[in-house]
């Protein structure tokens, strides 16, 4: 934005309109019902204006507590028929985590206008180059993009040294820290917690190692009965009473279970990079909200499949149907499909909640 006369006067009447809806919904913080009324009317038009951390403020704390996923790639080996090798974003609260990087990631992260520096930590499944040749030029970009925030970069043995040398050579220095983790391809293991989600790895089985991640939201607070909350309680007392607390009111004790009733369901996601069919997957999977399964070939290309220890659509569907997920999304085509709607049918047939990766989709998951 050029910072005119005109344009000055135009933030100074967002940051005031801005202020009067804070004090507008402070009265009603806990009422969701007229905060979404409000936010119909006017909050669209003046947070586009203002800076992405308000937004996120405001849209974290009060509005949705946003947990979906945009696919950036979901093309298997090579780039091809308009589709990118394996990448996607899976936001939760606003803090983004990037899952694999293939070739052009970058190039998707800013078509779809997903703000690099947002992204928190990054989870590479194995080493195959349609799963991390994104990389670099991601983190390079990071860098020039000034980025200050460490990086969290979880991945299989090799990779940091990959990287050391790749900035070595090209006399590259980052001004942000990486913290390395390695993954556990053998066994499912706790791989790393923030305050909002906690990630745990999948071994898959595939040519070389490989394992995919499992993304479960932390317990959240407790709901409160809005008709039965005194008007005047204060907002320490709904938040204690939302944290699950008894609560002193007029001399009298609100007892927490007559005002609160349960948090929402806790969210999940599963992301099954590529692998062989592997019916072991069930139970560690089981019941999540959004399965993402790679589904390289169809059913006419089965021995195929099990050669390259890639799997079929049919074979993801059953997964799926097994482990009862809600959903699920098939990705990691093979070059030889123009038409993807073989594969989707094949799913249908077993799992009909199925939908392919398509660049750019977001699927969310609702509370
Ligand atoms: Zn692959
Ligand atoms: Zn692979």
């Amino acid at each position: 934005m050029i910072f005119n006369k005109t344009n000055l006067y135009l933030i100074n009447s967002y940051f005031y309109s801005y202020f009067a809806l804070l004090i507008r919904l402070s009265l009603d913080l806990f009422d969701l019902d007229k905060i979404e009324i409000i936010c119909k009317s006017s909050i669209y038009f003046i947070f586009s204006s203002l800076h992405s951390t308000f937004y996120s403020f405001f849209i974290t704390n009060f509005i949705i507590v946003i947990f979906e996923l945009t696919i950036l790639g979901a093309n298997a080996a090579i780039p091809a028929h308009g589709r990118f090798p394996t990448s996607q974003v899976l936001c939760i609260h606003h803090r983004y985590y990037l899952i694999d990087c293939g070739e052009g990631a970058q190039i998707q992260l800013f078509r779809h206008k997903i703000k690099i520096n947002k992204i928190h930590a990054i989870f590479i499944s194995h080493l195959h180059g349609d799963h991390f040749f994104g990389l670099m030029g991601l983190l390079n970009t990071m860098n020039l993009r000034g980025r200050a925030e460490p990086l969290y970069l979880h991945a299989p043995k090799g990779l940091q040294e990959i990287i050391i040398l790749q900035l070595k050579y090209s006399c590259s220095i980052l001004n942000y820290p990486i913290h390395f983790i390695e993954t556990n391809q053998e066994e499912s293991v706790f791989l790393f917690e923030d305050e909002k989600v906690t990630v745990h790895t999948i071994p898959l089985l595939h040519r070389i190692p490989c394992c995919g991640f499992l993304f479960r939201e932390k317990a959240k607070d407790k709901n409160l009965i809005k008709e039965k909350i005194p008007t005047d309680l204060s907002i320490a007392g709904r938040i204690a009473l939302k944290k699950g607390e008894d609560v002193e009111y007029n001399n009298q004790i609100l007892k927490n279970e007559d005002y609160t009733y349960p948090p929402n369901k806790k969210r999940s996601y599963a992301f099954c990079s590529d692998t062989v069919y592997l019916p072991s997957l069930i139970e560690i999977i089981q019941d999540v909200d959004l399965l993402y399964h790679e589904a390289t070939f169809t059913n006419v290309h089965e021995k195929r499949a099990a050669q390259t220890f890639h799997s079929t659509g049919e074979q993801a569907a059953r997964i799926a149907k097994q482990a009862n997920v809600g959903q699920l999304i098939l990705g990691h085509f093979s070059t030889r499909y123009y038409d993807l709607s073989p594969l989707l049918e094949e799913a249908q047939a077993v799992f009909p909640n199925s939908a392919l990766a398509i660049e750019g989709q977001t699927f969310p998951i609702n509370e």
